[in-house]
């Protein structure tokens, strides 16, 4: 038997975030570009618009685009982890010295992993900013609005639908591209 016919395919939801340019170009064509890099983890099945939307936490920053990724992918959850920060890295991603909730060039966050629950040291999934960020739950929800939360047991339309519509998440902070 090959590894091949042993390994378990698995659906990760990935969420893409940046606000600085890269050798890629605008933030756009950044998270466009890393949208495309996805594919070397696994078989991209859905991937969501492009987002416009406003800084959370630390405001004084460009806005971000942000977008969600469907992948099935036969990597366990740690070694996805690391081969997204590896994306990160290629892309420029500068950690030493940044600010947190700041400036970035490209932020790749694990949502989902089938309906895993995940505490470790360096990896928790769900993703524990999924729920309260509308900048995340509304990408989520156009590609997998009836994906059920884990931990939470509401699906991703459902939680969308119950954000509040004030301050970082008024619906007005996130915009829709294309
Ligand atoms: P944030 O995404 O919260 O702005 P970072 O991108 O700097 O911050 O992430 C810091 C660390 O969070 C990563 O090095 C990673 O080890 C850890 N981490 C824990 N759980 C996750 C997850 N589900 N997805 C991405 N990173 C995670
Ligand atoms: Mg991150």
């Amino acid at each position: 038997m090959t590894a091949e016919t042993t390994i378990a395919r698995h659906r990760a939801l990935v969420g893409l975030g940046g606000n600085l340019a890269s050798s890629f170009g605008t933030p756009q064509e950044t998270v466009a570009a890393a949208m495309h890099a996805l594919k070397e983890v696994g078989r991209v099945t859905a991937q969501s618009s492009l987002y416009e939307t406003a800084p959370v936490d630390y405001a004084v920053q460009p806005p971000f685009i942000n977008a969600v990724v469907c992948v099935e992918t036969a990597l366990e959850p740690q070694s996805l982890l690391d081969a997204l920060l590896a994306i990160e890295r290629r892309f420029g991603r500068e950690r030493a010295g940044s600010i947190p909730k700041g400036p970035r060039v490209l932020d790749l966050d694990l949502l989902l992993f089938d309906d895993q629950i995940i505490r470790s040291n360096g990896l928790t999934v769900p993703h524990p900013e999924l729920a309260r960020r509308r900048f995340v739950l509304a990408p989520l929800a156009e590609i997998a609005p009836a994906l059920r939360h884990p931990l939470l047991g509401k699906t991703m339309a459902e939680l969308l639908e119950a954000l509040p519509d004030e301050g970082a998440n008024r619906r007005g902070a996130v915009r829709r591209l294309s």
